[in-house]
């Protein structure tokens, strides 16, 4: 990446990676990340946006859920590589006494290091990896990195390696005019660095002319048909197609001395159903987040593939938990088609996201509940119908008289704040006759978990008496991990994120239902009622990096 962060690298990859499955070929992929923690699990989500996590647990960059959508591939946690997880291993092969008393340096014994992450990833199954590199090529933490895939070509050979360099065209001026130099000097800076990039990918609002390709292609050294134009689509979907307009696979397989064809009619007719979904529908995302929607990256895309498979387009009211309760007394929520609780961490909001639980479940709205969504809807459950007064999460109320929402035994007492929590995929057996069930058409599930705390299953006998049906459970029964409200139209929740597993042509069924039955309420009601006026609300996810 060159110019600017947050230009669409991870798309741009992402489409890429597409776009060579459709040629037949094997794709992974991978994210360095050059930024110093181990892993993004214990980064702020105003900080880094949504932590993706694998089946195998891993807590990874956002950028890997666009290539999991994009590739329609698993990955795991070793498609995701930071500087401070490079420097993890190295510093432990320095205290065994690998290095035989070597003065361990950034070059080699980073580089090699960084080299073996991407080495690791290139298995048997795989034809091509494609590998993105954090950040941009002015950045000091890039330079390792700008090193060990400098090196890589000499170590591999020169047709296995494509350099492609992402940069922006920004439109400037009165006049308005498309403007190359940031290109030009990024292109110079990698160059400094010893790479020359083979395709340069040029991010625009408007498409670019042939004039202004033909002078990248002259500054910077590439054939011309090697500036591709990625500029802005309708929908991130589209991505792939433009690209291969442009001539990106084409070129990049000539460099690798790929052959073949490609048939992109599935894509194409995806691509025509996503245009074709504009069937409004509303649903409320109660957040603690909002300020930044990335931190919801996966959830937004999964409401979008269940609006894709509807061919409704789905409108999000970004709701800040904290408002929800003075949001309800001024009936200002009445409007929104269906729910959705996402996960979060800490005490701040959580009164709100129990009380749009409780609206939802009164008032008929289809809500679906994630993670602490759960947690919440229990805890709603057990205060309100079973009437357990104060009943709450030990995460919020240490102190509480009924703990429905607690610690594990094995789980108290661990101070560490890394990888502590329950991660990655667990199974789970669905109770046949359920709405969950009959959702995943399947009876035993595996989802993706990111949680400490857990349905307290001392508390299950009274809340089921109540009403409350545990339909999910783990498969020795001993965990919770879904709910349903047998008679509500939709009030459903996971303990696990099944966001990370939604594809735009393959919708999670948990979305698809919820989708299903906010549609259904919008006809009933019409649609009619006034959105309300919220002024502090973003638009859109940005399409981060
Ligand atoms: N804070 C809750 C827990 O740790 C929920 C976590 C989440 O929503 N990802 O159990």
């Amino acid at each position: 990446g060159g110019v600017a962060s947050s230009l669409g690298k991870g798309l741009t990859a992402s489409s890429l990676g597409r776009l060579l499955k459709h040629r037949g070929y094997r794709v992974t992929m991978q994210k360095l990340d050059p930024y110093i923690n181990i892993d993004p699990g214990t980064m702020n989500p105003f900080e880094h946006g949504e932590v993706f996590v694998t089946d195998d647990g891993g807590e990874t960059d956002l950028d890997l859920g666009h290539y999991e959508r994009f590739i329609d591939e698993n990955l795991s946690r070793n498609s995701n590589a930071t500087t401070g997880s490079i420097y993890q291993s190295v510093l432990a092969a320095e205290r065994r006494g690998d290095y035989l008393g070597k003065t361990v340096q950034v070059i080699p014994h980073i580089t090699d290091e960084i080299k073996r992450r991407i080495e690791r990833v290139a298995r048997n199954d795989v034809d091509v990896v494609i590998t993105e590199v954090g950040g941009t090529v002015g950045d000091i933490e890039i330079l390792p990195f700008l090193e060990a895939i400098r090196q890589f070509r000499n170590m591999v050979g020169r047709d296995n390696v494509c350099y492609i360099h992402v940069t922006l065209v920004p439109f400037i001026g009165p006049a308005g005019e498309q403007k190359t130099k940031p290109t030009q000097h990024s292109v110079t800076e990698l160059r400094s660095r010893g790479i020359q990039p083979d395709v340069i990918v040029c991010r625009s609002e408007e498409p670019l002319s042939d004039d202004l390709k033909r002078k990248v292609s002259a500054m910077c050294d590439v054939e011309e048909r090697a500036v591709v134009n990625a500029a802005d689509a309708n929908n991130i979907y589209e991505l792939p197609l433009i690209l291969h307009d442009e001539g990106l696979d084409d070129f990049v397989c000539d460099v690798l001395r790929l052959d073949g064809t490609i048939d992109l009619t599935y894509w194409q007719q995806f691509v025509a159903k996503v245009e074709a979904a504009t069937t409004p529908v509303r649903i409320g995302l109660i957040g603690k987040y909002i300020q930044l929607p990335d931190a919801y990256l996966s959830v937004v895309e999964s409401l979008k593939h269940a609006g894709f498979h509807h061919g409704a387009d789905v409108e999000i009211e970004w709701i800040q938990s904290e408002n929800v309760e003075g949001l309800l007394a001024a009936g200002q929520l009445s409007h929104l088609d269906g729910v959705v609780i996402p996960g979060g961490f800490g005490h701040r909001g959580v009164e709100g996201k129990i009380a749009a639980a409780r609206y939802a479940r009164e008032e008929q709205v289809p809500c679906l509940g994630i993670c602490l969504g759960l947690q919440a809807m229990s805890i709603d459950y057990a205060r309100n119908v079973v009437g357990l007064a104060d009943a709450n999460s030990t995460e919020f109320d240490p102190a509480t008289p009924y703990p429905v929402i607690d610690l594990m035994l094995d789980q108290r007492g661990i101070e560490d704040k890394g990888g502590t929590m329950r991660l990655g995929a667990y199974y789970a057996v669905l109770a046949s006759g359920s709405q969950i069930a009959e959702a995943y058409g399947e009876p035993v599930v595996s989802e993706r978990h990111r949680h400490r705390y857990e349905f307290n299953e001392q508390y299950r006998g009274q809340l089921e008496e109540h009403g409350l049906w545990c339909s999910g459970t783990s498969p020795d029964n001993r965990l919770v991990e879904f709910i349903e409200l047998p008679g509500h139209p939709f009030w459903v929740a996971t303990q696990a994120h099944p966001e990370f597993k939604s594809r735009p042509d393959r919708p999670h069924p948990l979305f698809r239902e919820l989708i299903a039955a906010a549609l259904e309420r919008r006809a009933a009601t019409d649609g009619t009622d006034e959105p309300v006026a919220d002024a502090s609300v973003p638009s859109e996810p940005s399409l981060h990096s």
